[in-house]
């Protein structure tokens, strides 16, 4: 049969699409042509890899037929508690969603009419001005401070609707002093989010403070820490009527049953496992940060799960480590940053892996080329 959808067919059904959409790239940390086999080791999206909480699978395994058959709860009021038990705070100033992404997404379309400002440092997370132009606002990015410190100055200056800190930041695992979110907090005009995706292996926490600021939601995850990214469980604390405005933005049912069964594990029986798996990966940063400055490299300050590491050779050790099975995260034109790797921490087995990979390609760089 002749192709009935001609390309002319296919621009004026692309026509229908709202305009600010167009340009926004379907997101894809690895480019779409990945033609190499599956990674033997994936240190690339900072997820946890010493697994899950057993706690958390058994619940899975033994899950009755009906979490399956029928809809999850609405709001998950029982997930709420424990969430609520974990950081120190009421049910009502929680919210859940499908991921921090959804939760994200949604206090975006709660607070901010379209053409509104979103404040953040750059480089950071890639989905905020993702999501920010996903719901017709203006990302604005601003340059962080020499020793990494958000520059509080810039972002009041800002007069955003939404001003984004991201403590510890991805890609590079800084933090913002608490001195700077406590005063953004005070002193910003619209909402203030901060995302503590990796508060975990950081000192500072701000989740438990942030319902008596007012306009503070603490963002936080299940998926790194917590082992659990596949399930895609975030959520979301401030005080009881802001957190009412996400839900809102949110809509029902978007913790699926499976999802809510496991988190409520991981959260009870699962909690001593998380807390030493977190520990261990602070071990391991350090000493792996370490292993990397004794190769010459610098990686930054960081207090998540990952490290950055900024170097012009970036692509070709990411390229020449994924020939040798090793996939980490290259970031390329990082503001103020350049190239650089982004390489997630794991039990030291696998790191020992690679950097043995590492060396190999960075011996054959010296020799002039990699094959
Ligand atoms: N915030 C930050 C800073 C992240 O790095 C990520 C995941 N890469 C997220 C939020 C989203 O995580 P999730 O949707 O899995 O909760």
């Amino acid at each position: 049969m002749p192709d009935a959808t001609s390309s002319s067919a296919r621009a004026a059904r692309l026509e229908l699409a709202r305009a600010a959409y167009r340009d926004i790239p379907v997101y894809a940390p690895h480019g779409a042509d990945d033609t190499m086999p599956e990674p033997r080791i994936d240190v690339s999206d900072n997820t946890n890899l010493w697994g899950a909480p057993p706690a958390a699978l058994r619940a899975l395994h033994d899950a009755p037929a009906d979490v399956v058959s029928r809809y999850p709860s609405l709001y998950v009021h029982d997930l709420k508690r424990a969430l609520a038990a974990y950081v120190g705070v009421q049910a009502d100033e929680i919210v859940t969603g499908c991921g921090s992404d959804d939760v994200l997404d949604a206090a975006m379309r709660a607070f901010a009419e379209p053409g509104d400002r979103v404040a953040y440092c750059a480089p950071t997370f890639s989905m905020v001005p993702t999501f920010a132009r996903m719901n017709a606002l203006e990302p604005v990015p601003l340059p962080f401070r020499e020793d990494w410190d958000a520059d509080a100055d810039a972002l009041l200056a800002a007069r955003a609707r939404i001003t984004y800190l991201c403590s510890p930041n991805n890609p590079t695992g800084t933090v913002v002093s608490p001195a700077v979110v406590e005063r953004v907090a005070r002193e910003a005009t619209g909402l203030v989010i901060v995302d503590q995706a990796y508060g975990e292996f950081a000192r500072a926490t701000h989740a438990a403070s942030a319902p008596g600021w007012g306009r503070v939601i603490v963002m936080r995850t299940l998926s790194k820490a917590f082992g659990l990214a596949g399930l895609r469980i975030g959520y979301g604390v401030g005080a009881a009527p802001l957190v009412r405005e996400v839900e809102k933005a949110r809509g029902p049912y978007m913790v699926n049953a499976a999802a809510h069964r496991a988190a409520g594990a991981a959260l009870g029986e699962g909690l001593p496992w998380v807390r030493e798996h977190a520990r261990e990966a602070v071990a391991v940063r350090e000493r792996l940060a370490s292993d990397l400055m004794a190769r010459g490299l610098h990686p930054l300050p960081s207090e998540a799960n990952f490290v950055l590491v900024p170097t012009p050779r970036a692509a070709a050790i990411a390229h020449g480590l994924r020939r040798r099975g090793v996939l980490v995260r290259l970031f390329t034109d990082l503001p103020v940053v350049g190239d650089a790797l982004r390489i997630g921490v794991g039990p030291w087995s696998t790191m020992r892996e690679l950097l043995a990979a590492l060396d190999d390609v960075m011996a054959a760089e010296t020799k002039g080329g990699d094959s």
